[in-house]
Formats: C-alpha cells, sequence, structure tokens
C-alpha cells in the first residue's frame, strides 16, 4: 500500500500548463450579465429573495438557505435583477438562478456579515466544500461528536487543475489561519495540511507556518484519487471510513484548502462567498487560473484565454476525472466550478466499446477494493439487490475503472446510476 490506500491511478497530470500562472482577477464591464444558480450545493436549493427589476448590491443576500442541509446565496456584483428563470447546469441540467445586470463593475462585497455564532456565520457566508462536492460547511463544521483530527486538503489529485494549488502558494496565511479557526473553534486537538508530492512550492510554502501556528505539513504520494476524503484519512492517519459513514465516524474532519480561505474571510472579513479560483485550460491559446465572480458565464472565461485552440469537442467542468461534460459554454460559474477543461477530438482517446475481457484492471486500479467488472453485469441486468450486496455504495465515483479499462467500459457512468436505485432499495428497507 504504498500509496497510503489500495490501487489508484497515475494519469498524465498536465498541470504544468497553468501551474505557473498566478490567479488573474477577471475584469468586468458595465451592462454584463452574472447569472446567479439558487442551488450550487447538495441539499436544497436557496428560496430567491429579490424580485425582477430590484436593485442588488455586491453580496447581498439574493438566495435564503431552506432547510438544514442548505445554504445562502449571494449576488457577486452590484446591478439589477433582470429575470428569474432557469440556467445551464453541469450537474442537473437545468437550475433556478437569478441574472443580475451590473451596473458598477468595480463594487466588491463590503463586510456584512457580523456579530455570529461560528456555525451561523459561515451559513450566513453560504460556503460550502469547494473541492467540488459542495457539502454545505456549517453543516460539517457541527459534528455530532468530538473530532481528533483536521485534515487541510492541499492534494488537489485532478490532473489539469491548479487552482488549489495557485491559493495554496499565494494565500498560504489565509488558508492556515482559516483552518485555525475551524480548529479553534470544535476545539480540535491535531491540524494536519496534506499536500501531494508534485506541489513542492506549496509544501514548502507552508512549512513557512509551522511552528508559529503549530500544525503539521503531510507530503503525499502523487496518485489519483489521493484527494477523496476517504483515501486521504487512510494515507495521513492509517484510519479506515466504514463503509456508508462519514470521516467523522473516525474523529476526523476534511476540508479542502480553499473552503479554508473563504471561511477566513468570512470570519475575518465579513464576507460571503462570491467569487472563487478557476483553472481554464485544455485547448484554449493561454490557459490560466482566473478569479471569477459566481454567475460569470463560462464563455467569458474562454474568451478571457483567448479562445479555443482548434475545433472544441467536449468541454469538462470541474476535473477530467470527476467533472461534468457539457457542450455548452452558455453556464454560469457556480461554488463547484474548480476547472473549464477543453478538449478537441485528438485530444481524447478511442470511446469505441469492446467486450469485458477480464483483465482485472479496474480491480487493480478501484482504491476502494471493489470489483468493478463484476458490479458493471449487475448494473447492466438491473440486478440492484446484487449491487448493493457488491458494495456499490462504497464507490466514490473516482473514475479510476474506466480510466484502466482497455475495453473502453462505461463502468462508472453504471454505477453513478446505479447507485441511485440501490438507494431507494435502502431507503425502502429503513421504512420497513
Ligand atoms: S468509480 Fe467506483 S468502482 Fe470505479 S474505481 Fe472508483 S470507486 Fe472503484
Ligand atoms: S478493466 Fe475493463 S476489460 Fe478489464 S476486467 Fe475490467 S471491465 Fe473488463
Amino acid at each position: 500500500m504504498t500509496n497510503g490506500f489500495i490501487g489508484g491511478i497515475h494519469p498524465d497530470y498536465k498541470k504544468t500548463l497553468t501551474a505557473d500562472k498566478p490567479i488573474e482577477k477577471l475584469s468586468y464591464e458595465k451592462d454584463e450579465i452574472v447569472s446567479i444558480p439558487l442551488s450550487q450545493h447538495i441539499g436544497a436549493p436557496a428560496q430567491e429573495l429579490v424580485k425582477k427589476k430590484e436593485q442588488v448590491l455586491c453580496g447581498q443576500k439574493i438566495g435564503a438557505s431552506k432547510g438544514f442541509i442548505s445554504t445562502n446565496i449571494h449576488s457577486s456584483v452590484t446591478g439589477e435583477v433582470v429575470s428569474i428563470g432557469n440556467l445551464n447546469s453541469p450537474l442537473t441540467g437545468k437550475v433556478k438562478g437569478i441574472n443580475i445586470k451590473i451596473s458598477n463593475p468595480e463594487d466588491s462585497p463590503k463586510q456584512i456579515i457580523t456579530g455570529k455564532k461560528f456555525q451561523d456565520l459561515i451559513l450566513e457566508a453560504g460556503i460550502v466544500g469547494m473541492g467540488g462536492a459542495t457539502f454545505p460547511t456549517h453543516v460539517k463544521l457541527s459534528p455530532p461528536k468530538k473530532i481528533d483530527t483536521l485534515i487541510i486538503n492541499g492534494a488537489e489529485c485532478e490532473p489539469f487543475l491548479t487552482c488549489d494549488y495557485r491559493q495554496m502558494i499565494e494565500s498560504t496565511e489565509e488558508i492556515i489561519k482559516g483552518a485555525k479557526i475551524i480548529q479553534d473553534e470544535l476545539k480540535i486537538e491535531k491540524l494536519i495540511i496534506a499536500v501531494e508530492d508534485n506541489k513542492p512550492e506549496a509544501i514548502k510554502a507552508f512549512n513557512k507556518y509551522v511552528h508559529g501556528f503549530n500544525f503539521e505539513v503531510k507530503a503525499l504520494p502523487t496518485v489519483y484519487p489521493q484527494g477523496g476524503e476517504k483515501q486521504l484519512i487512510l494515507s495521513v492517519l492509517g484510519r479506515i471510513v466504514p463503509e456508508g459513514k462519514l470521516p467523522l465516524e473516525v474523529g476526523v474532519i476534511v476540508h479542502n484548502v480553499a473552503t479554508c480561505k473563504a471561511l477566513y474571510d468570512a470570519v475575518e472579513n465579513g464576507l460571503p462567498l462570491t467569487e472563487r479560483a478557476v483553472t481554464v485550460t485544455g485547448a484554449v491559446k493561454e490557459p490560466k487560473n482566473l478569479l471569477v465572480k459566481i454567475g460569470t458565464p463560462v464563455s467569458k472565461l474562454i474568451d478571457a484565454c483567448g479562445g479555443y485552440v482548434g475545433e472544441p469537442e467536449k468541454i469538462v467542468i470541474g476535473g477530467p476525472m470527476m467533472g461534468f461534460s457539457t457542450n455548452t459554454t452558455d453556464m454560469p460559474v457556480s461554488k463547484a466550478t474548480s476547472g473549464v477543461i477543453v478538449f478537441r477530438k485528438e485530444d481524447l482517446p478511442s470511446l469505441k466499446m469492446t467486450n469485458c475481457i477480464r483483465c482485472g484492471r479496474c480491480v487493480n486500479a478501484c482504491p476502494m477494493g471493489l470489483v468493478p467488472a463484476i458490479m458493471e453485469q449487475f448494473a447492466i441486468s438491473e440486478l440492484y439487490e446484487r449491487l448493493l450486496d457488491w458494495h456499490v455504495l462504497n464507490c466514490i465515483e473516482c473514475g479510476c475503472c474506466s480510466y484502466v479499462c482497455p475495453a473502453r467500459r462505461p463502468l462508472v457512468g453504471y454505477f453513478k446510476t446505479g447507485k441511485r436505485q440501490v438507494m431507494n432499495i435502502v431507503k425502502k428497507r429503513e421504512n420497513k
């Protein structure tokens, strides 16, 4: 188990396209439109608080959390609400959102959140897990049992993405201070910042603060999916999170580096989450890391990188392993958008599917110890009880099995769909 966990893969990382590109603040003009989705998180969508023709300020709350697993949404610009309707979403196809015409492009959010209890403040600021999971952070910061270790996830193991890396070297102190705030508030004994060893500059940057702030930096082997919560906990602490359970079951919580920075901005500066760093890369003229207002159209990010190189065949929102494919750039950046990656036909592997040749590569690659080749058969045959028996709910949808499969079987796709069916079975059993 040299990775810290079994399985995993070593894809071509292609991070050098943007690793040395400092985060560049995207500029905006009067009358541009941003489109802010009311659901940018796991859980219930926010309830809109504004109407058409209403003037809003940058940082103003425009969507209110609806339920415990939900969070607030804020305007990333000062301007006028021009419409409320459906927006394109990489995850769900369509999502309700608010279109705002910018009146003052220079405006940034003022300090608007003060005097609240820690978890309420994080909810108020609309912070979610920014590594892609988008779980509302205030919920994760309300663990029902004692946590002894806080791990800050700086693995950024997805190929192409470097926005976390840049934040680790450009906002090192803010990330550490955000992590220390969590550690102090939840009275957690130990703080460990975990970074893959292909990011020596980030490791060096954190190491400069180790004595002043009392934490540990752990360099981890570079292997995908090192940043998966369960893999990270096993690599860092040697603890196994039981099937169907959360990290808190083994006394751990994990937060992404960008989430820590957002949390610091909220607690120290009273700022809501209205912008994020995004890596725009692949077949664009000048790949970049951009600081982008939430709601900015993906097309504007592509333009900011000089446009396409050649003919785009596929655009991925997020990382290439766990992100979502789309064929449109008419889609807003959300709190989950870590990357926009453009692929031409020649960049993509042949997708010609053939029969399984029983080579076992998917089994060796699976970081959860599953048997994807067998699970696939049950998924195709809709034998969901059997799929449950073969632990599909332990699948973290990392895509390692599909990546290594010489027969190009779309394994992870079957498991994503299969898991939804299996969850229905589990729920029915629980309700009996
Ligand atoms: S997608 Fe699921 S089955 Fe495939 S390798 Fe990842 S965890 Fe294993
Ligand atoms: S990697 Fe593909 S071909 Fe090989 S056993 Fe798994 S599903 Fe079959």
